[in-house]
């Protein structure tokens, strides 16, 4: 299946948990009149029945055909490095901004990572329905942020939807359309995001988020580089010089499907998945086929090199 994966960045209370929740909605993850009572991007309560702790969070979506894996950054600080890494294992972003409140601190921090890395955000004015929405100097406001933190054109060219997460729509213009709904978002994210690059060569993954899970001990997520991953394969852990960590196998891989992770059979370059069965392999080292003698590298992060127009 084709892919795309995608962070969102916002501040806190901008209406990320709201809008994922909508997303999972309008793309049919959940079934008619279920009711939604987790939300995907909140603390967790379906992770912590199953006392699973998820660090990051993740959820994935499906939109004409094309997975959407969706993660979430960290906006705090303290979680510099790991929001680095987090956005190295996605090719687009949506910069979600409140229409009266405009970018703030956690933006502009996240946003500076993105740009870094070389990813080309979507910018989404969200809660346009608010009476104190400003929409075109939110816009301006975050145009000048781009340009402080060093954007290239190509960044800030930026498309830019207005909507509502809560009301479930998002639009070109701030009207709201008689037909309103998320499909705008969705479609500009499969036009404007390129697929995931895929390295050639046997399977290796660079280990970007790491857990401890009760029952299945280590786990690791990251974005398949190359090759594919099988349930029971052998693998081997090289860290940055290269040198082995372990060699072992790969008891359980999950896949993010909606809220939940699923365990799968096999996965693929480009798809950001889990995998457990590894115990001493962690953030930053390489997991791959036993053939692979060279790490893949955390750092730098090469731009996106399929260029679209909106
Ligand atoms: P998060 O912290 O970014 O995940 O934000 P939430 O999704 O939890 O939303 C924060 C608050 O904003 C909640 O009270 C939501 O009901 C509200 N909210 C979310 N989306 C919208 C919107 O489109 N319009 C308005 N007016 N409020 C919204």
């Amino acid at each position: 299946m084709t892919l795309r994966n995608i962070a969102i960045i916002a501040h806190v209370d901008h209406g990320k948990t709201t809008l994922v929740d909508e997303l999972l909605k309008q793309s049919g993850v959940y079934r008619e009149n279920e009711r939604v009572q987790e939300r995907a991007m909140d603390s967790g309560d379906i992770e912590k029945e199953r006392g699973i702790t998820i660090l990051a969070k993740a959820t994935s979506v499906e939109w004409k055909g094309v997975r959407i894996n969706i993660v979430d950054t960290p906006g705090h600080a303290d979680f510099g490095g790991e929001v680095e890494r987090i956005l190295s294992m996605v090719d687009g972003a949506i910069v979600l901004v409140d229409a009266a409140e405009g970018p703030m601190p956690q933006t502009k921090f996240v946003v500076g990572k993105a740009l870094k890395v070389g990813l080309r955000p979507i910018v989404a004015v969200n809660k346009i329905d608010r009476a104190d929405a400003r929409a075109d100097e939110v816009i301006n406001e975050v145009f000048d942020l781009f340009a402080a933190l060093d954007a290239t054109d190509e960044q800030l060219d930026f498309p830019i939807l207005y909507g509502s997460g809560r009301d479930g729509w998002m639009a070109p213009e701030t009207e709201k359309p008689a037909d309103a709904s998320l499909a705008p978002l969705f479609d500009l994210v499969l036009d404007h995001v390129p697929e995931p690059t895929v390295g050639e060569g046997p399977f290796r993954m660079i280990g970007t988020i790491l857990e401890a899970n009760p029952f299945l001990g280590r786990i690791v997520t990251g974005r398949i580089h190359s090759g594919s991953v099988r349930s029971n394969q052998a693998v081997k852990v090289l860290n940055g010089e290269g040198k082995l960590v372990e060699n072992g196998r790969v008891s359980k891989i999950l896949a993010f499907r909606g809220l939940e992770r699923q365990p799968i059979d096999e996965a693929h370059a480009g798809d950001i998945v889990a995998i457990a069965g590894l115990s001493k392999g962690t953030v930053a080292d390489t997991f791959c086929d036993p053939s692979v003698t060279e790490p893949l590298h955390a750092q730098p992060i090469d731009p996106p090199t399929v260029t679209m127009s909106f």
